[in-house]
């Protein structure tokens, strides 16, 4: 059999480990259009912030140590369109502009997405710049250390705006942050989180430009000096777009069933709606296990588990993607935060009548000094008030204490209750924790207010 993997981010990186961990004797062509394969993303905070020295390192794979397996790697080269009657692709080759048809039994698709650009004046610019593969994790790099970059302003205050401004600030500059929302991280954290972080953001000379709409990138001789909105004008002399993502899919049109978005449609075998051809990744949507509807949820995680199914279900297995909670973590500064499920303020864009109890505590018993470890956390809980359902969660502490949203991501996917929660077992240990651990306490409280 001969299997045709496109892409070799997360996605197609796990769709080959999966197929070569089975059935290693498998024909594979892997396909990349970069010049590198499977970088990492989710790393380049780390190479951006000096902890990891060589960008090259930020990847899991080698085409060499690929080769080595069996795996006919291409890179450079870009599937430029499917002839599904036929089983066959068209391959650009980009390196001396040739193209070839390849033929193929079964096809995976992990194009995933590229940043979205906000559709205003002036996103030609010079020094306009995004952060998502190497090619920008090297740009922004050497603007980290760049005398005439002063002024750095980012647009989108989600997870990657996070990263991007904490990055630059750290590096001595002068960010300003800017969303259309009233709060930064407003789509995985509520209020009483944000509020928090929104201090420790401007007490590390992040500049908070929340609720503005911007207006146009203004700039001067072909490059960018400031960003307008609709409430002021912000000197820039580097600006970071941070806004949401486009899926890789304009090629696919006419050929496979794409949502309004532009995402591919899948089922819960990863089947797109042609046979023998699968898609994964940032492309598609995923099952979100506190609806049980689909959603669109871009992480590498969501990615890694599709893969893992569409190898499967290549090779003749019968496998469902499990429902996930799009749990995800981050560090701003000296806090750690994690989130999974549905908060209070993404309930009713879920469509689910939703109930939260809010809880702080210290992450040790009170006799336990700071310099020991112990520290504030603070953990909401949020509930189906009608069957008590577990719809999920967020915590956020100085101490790591994120690991706990992965046992209520199983709760939410194990479809458990605040009655489950309530006495739940969990260890103790002064040196960790305390006896009744906060999701304990939380789901206790909820019960009392239900009461
Ligand atoms: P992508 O990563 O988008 O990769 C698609 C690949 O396919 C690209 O290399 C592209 O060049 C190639 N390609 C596309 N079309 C073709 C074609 N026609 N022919 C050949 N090649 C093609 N997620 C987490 O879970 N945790 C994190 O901490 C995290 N941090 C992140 C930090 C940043 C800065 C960013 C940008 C993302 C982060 N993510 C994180 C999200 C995660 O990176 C994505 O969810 C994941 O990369 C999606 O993988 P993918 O395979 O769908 O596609």
């Amino acid at each position: 059999m001969k299997v045709i993997v496109v892409g070799s981010s997360h996605g197609g990186f796990e769709t080959v480990r999966g197929i070569l961990a089975e059935k290693p004797d498998t024909e594979i062509q892997w396909y990349e259009k970069g010049d590198f394969i499977s970088f990492l993303s989710c790393g380049m905070q780390l190479y951006l912030e000096g902890v990891v020295k060589d960008v090259n390192a930020v990847r899991y794979a080698t085409p060499e140590q690929m080769r080595a397996q069996g795996v006919n790697v291409f890179v450079h080269q870009e599937v430029t369109s499917i002839n599904p009657d036929e089983h066959t692709v068209v391959v650009h080759n980009l390196d001396d502009d040739s193209t070839r048809e390849e033929k193929y039994d079964k096809l995976v698709l992990s194009a995933g997405a590229v940043p979205a650009k906000i559709p205003v004046p002036g996103g030609d610019l010079k020094n306009v710049y995004a952060m998502r593969g190497r090619d920008w994790a090297i740009k922004l790099k050497e603007k980290t250390v760049d005398p005439d970059v002063q002024n750095v302003t980012v647009v989108g205050a989600g997870y990657i705006g996070i990263e991007a401004a904490e990055v630059f600030s750290k590096a001595g500059k002068h960010v300003t942050l800017i969303d259309i929302l009233p709060r930064p991280l407003a789509l995985y954290l509520d209020q009483e989180f944000t509020d928090v972080l929104s201090k420790t953001l401007k007490d590390h000379n992040i500049y908070l430009a929340t609720g503005q709409t911007v207006k146009s990138f203004n700039g001067e001789d072909g490059q960018v000096t400031a960003v307008k909105t609709d409430q002021a004008e912000y000197p820039s002399d580097l600006v970071i777009e941070t806004a949401g993502i486009k899926p890789n899919t304009d090629w696919l049109k006419g050929t496979l069933d794409l949502t309004d978005k532009g995402l591919v449609k899948v089922n819960d075998h990863q089947e797109t709606s042609q046979p023998d051809i699968y898609a994964v990744g940032d492309s598609t949507k995923v099952p979100f296990a506190p609806t049980g509807k689909e959603l669109q949820i871009a992480l590498a995680t969501n990615a890694r588990r599709q893969g893992r199914i569409a190898a499967k279900n290549v090779l003749g297995d019968d496998m469902k993607m499990p429902a996930v909670s799009g749990s995800s973590a981050l560090s701003v500064f000296d806090y750690h935060f994690a989130s999974t499920g549905i908060k209070e303020g993404t309930s009713a864009a879920n469509g689910v009548l939703s109930q939260s109890v809010f809880v702080t505590d210290t992450t040790q018993p009170p006799f336990v000094p700071n310099e020991a470890g112990n520290q504030k956390v603070y953990f909401k809980l949020t509930f189906d008030p009608g069957n008590h359902r577990i719809l999920g969660a967020q915590i956020m502490s100085k101490r790591d204490v994120t690991a706990n949203m992965n046992a209520i991501s199983l709760a939410v996917q194990a479809k458990m209750t605040l009655d489950d929660l309530a006495y739940a077992d969990f260890f103790f240990q002064p040196g960790f924790d305390r006896p009744w651990n906060i999701m304990n306490v939380a789901a206790q409280k909820a019960l009392q207010t239900l009461a």
